[in-house]
């Protein structure tokens, strides 16, 4: 009887990246998103022209940044997807991805049925900046 050794497994897996990638939002699809979205009244801007990807690295497809939220529950969100060394070219609503973890205690900041992890399976170091 030969005594194979387990290989060492590591106690801490590697985290999952988010990717990150950034664009900016063309000026003509501000207009889109506040049709999609309009401004409340006494809001100036917000409207988010510097985005970022949110998926998990790596991801298959286009990236998503999101733009606005939209106001009221359930009512998703509006994003820009853009191809890599692209600018974004087109503005979507989205219903907004209804993942929590186990606690219920951190939900998903994503789209429904995005790809790759949920915001909270993710290492962010931009989320993690804002806390
Ligand atoms: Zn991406
Ligand atoms: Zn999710």
């Amino acid at each position: 009887m030969t005594d194979h050794p387990t290989p060492p497994t590591s106690p801490n897996p590697p985290a999952r990246a988010v990717c990150g990638s950034r664009a900016g939002l063309p000026t003509y699809l501000v207009v889109e998103v506040l049709a999609l979205a309009p401004l409340r009244s006494g809001e100036l801007d917000g409207v988010q022209r510097e985005l970022r990807c949110v998926l998990e690295v790596h991801h298959d497809g286009p990236h998503f940044g999101l733009v606005r939220e939209v106001e009221g529950a359930d009512s998703g969100s509006v994003w820009a997807r853009w191809h890599a060394y692209d600018a974004p070219r087109e503005v979507l609503r989205l219903a907004d991805c209804d993942g929590a973890d186990r606690d219920g205690a951190d939900v998903c900041e994503e789209f429904a049925e995005h790809p790759g992890g949920h915001t909270w399976q993710l290492a962010d170091p931009w989320r993690n900046a804002r806390v």
